[in-house]
């Protein structure tokens, strides 16, 4: 269908037992291969840097004052902002000229149609929603998904439901999924689950949830969401990602963000 990026299908990876064999083998991958891997770095909340094979650089929802430390050097080609809160939207924050593209159209009235394409990267925003009632309450939240050199990276931001069919359909395969599990205007843990299940992501990165940066926030910590999930490992604040790599079941991996 349309919004579908690529109709790619890549062979499976042989099963991976554990976290650390398989981080081995994206680490062996990265040497293994001239072109080299994309890499995703996170500043905490739901604020990501995404560098592709070929250098294109996209930051996800930059957060605005919120208890983080304010990184001052992050420089883009690109920018997504999901919807604007000041949490997700602070676009000031990224140096270099970057191009914003946001999910919402003005007032939150309704989504934008955002297909971009620069080098490896293809963008989309999708529709996705703060309730459980298409938006009605707590208003809409676009999911931007991020293809880069192939490793496609589905950014939920603080959804509060399951995405749409239609969101799920133009997803297909996800790589890596940022996923909130803290609750509050976002999915919490058990919705966390369900969406983690469905999608079937080879890694579920968690996001939106309260760490010491964020004490005061109504949102909860990460613990009721890693509970009693296999697979779960603590990778630091920068992971590098490589298509052929990645593990065949489902791997949490909570990201630092210092
Ligand atoms: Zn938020």
């Amino acid at each position: 269908m349309e919004i579908r990026l690529t109709a790619r299908s890549a062979a499976v990876p042989r099963a991976l037992a554990v976290l650390a064999l398989t981080l081995l083998v994206v680490a062996q991958g990265a040497q293994a291969t001239a072109g080299g891997t994309v890499t995703l770095q996170y500043f905490g909340h739901a604020f990501f840097l995404v560098t592709s094979v070929e250098g294109v650089r996209v930051a996800l929802d930059p957060f605005g004052d919120i208890g983080y430390p304010m990184p001052a050097e992050v420089e883009a080609d690109l920018v997504t902002v999901s919807h604007e809160a000041y949490d997700h939207n602070n676009v000031a924050l990224i140096k270099g000229t970057p191009e914003i593209l946001r999910g919402l159209e003005p007032g939150g009235r309704g989504f934008t149609r955002v297909r971009h394409a620069e080098k490896d990267v293809r963008i989309a925003a999708l529709p996705g929603y703060h309730d459980k009632v298409q938006g009605k309450e707590r208003g809409l939240n676009a999911i931007f998904l991020v293809e880069a050199s192939g490793v496609r990276i589905a950014h939920l931001s603080d959804i509060g439901d399951m995405p749409p069919e239609e969101t799920l359909q133009a997803l297909g395969r996800v790589d890596v999924l940022l996923v909130p599990v803290g609750g509050g205007h976002g999915l919490d843990a058990a919705d966390a689950s369900k969406v983690v299940e469905r999608l079937k992501p080879a890694v579920a990165i968690p996001i939106h949830y309260k760490t010491a940066a964020t004490a005061r926030t109504g949102l909860a910590d990460e613990r009721p969401f890693l509970e009693g999930k296999p697979r779960i490992g603590r990778v630091g604040s920068t992971v590098r990602l490589e298509r052929a790599g990645l593990p065949a079941k489902t791997e949490i991996w909570l990201m630092d963000y210092r």
